[in-house]
């Protein structure tokens, strides 16, 4: 797909995008059930609930933290926990998420040819910065000249308006003159879009036409 000129900077999603986030969360997620006493696979149970608790934090109608809170919560089947008992028992998933975060094998070769073009790459992701920064560096992904843009850190999340105008402003660059490239269509594609964004839809499953299966795809100006 050709990306449009002029171009000075393009913004990545992470998770799905960079980072195979699905792969990650499902190791994590059947570890901890095994340690629940929750047997059988539980991933589309749990993709379920982050999904649906994800998207209120997006729609600003509970915090980071809280959406944590209330999965655990949910998935547990004990809504009476309290903040710190959730947190702490989420700890569990996330070190088995952590230790299985891989990068998909285009992404790194997709970051290095935009910046070697001499566009400025932003990461924009909605999560906070400490562990989408950890994220990229331990899968080898971080490059020094790339811009973090963590939507917890920015203050609204995609696909809040304000979230791509201060990763714009964050990167010195007009809205026409950038676009977003991410696998969530409301989120990197028609945010992107009404914040006056180009913007490319990745959709590692296969293609309609109107979307790439792989950053390889990208043709640019
Ligand atoms: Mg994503």
């Amino acid at each position: 797909m050709q990306l449009p000129a002029p171009l000075e900077a393009v913004l990545y999603d992470l998770d799905g995008t960079l980072v195979d986030h699905d792969h990650a969360a499902r190791l994590g997620v059947n570890a901890w059930s095994a340690t629940l006493g929750l047997t059988g696979d539980q991933w589309e149970r749990w993709a379920v609930i982050e999904r649906k608790w994800f998207t209120a934090f997006e729609n600003g109608e509970v915090t980071h933290l809280g959406q944590r809170v209330e999965r655990c919560r949910e998935f547990i089947g004990r809504p009476g926990l309290s903040d710190e008992e959730a947190l702490a028992m989420y700890e569990d998933y996330l070190a088995v998420y952590r230790s299985n975060w891989q990068a998909y094998p285009d992404a790194l070769p997709s970051l290095q040819e935009a910046l070697g073009r001499g566009l400025k790459v932003g990461i924009l992701t909605n999560g906070a910065e400490k562990m989408q920064r950890a994220k990229l560096e331990r899968t080898g992904l971080w490059l020094d000249e790339m811009v973090m843009c963590a939507t917890v850190e920015l203050g609204a999340p995609k696909p809040q308006p304000e979230s791509y105008r201060a990763a714009l402003a964050k990167l010195g660059v007009s809205a026409d003159r950038a676009v977003m490239i991410g696998d969530s269509l409301a989120n990197d594609v028609e945010g992107a879009r009404r914040a006056g964004m180009h913007a490319v839809h990745l959709d590692r499953t296969g293609t309609d036409g109107a979307s790439i299966s792989s950053l390889d795809e990208l043709r640019w100006p």
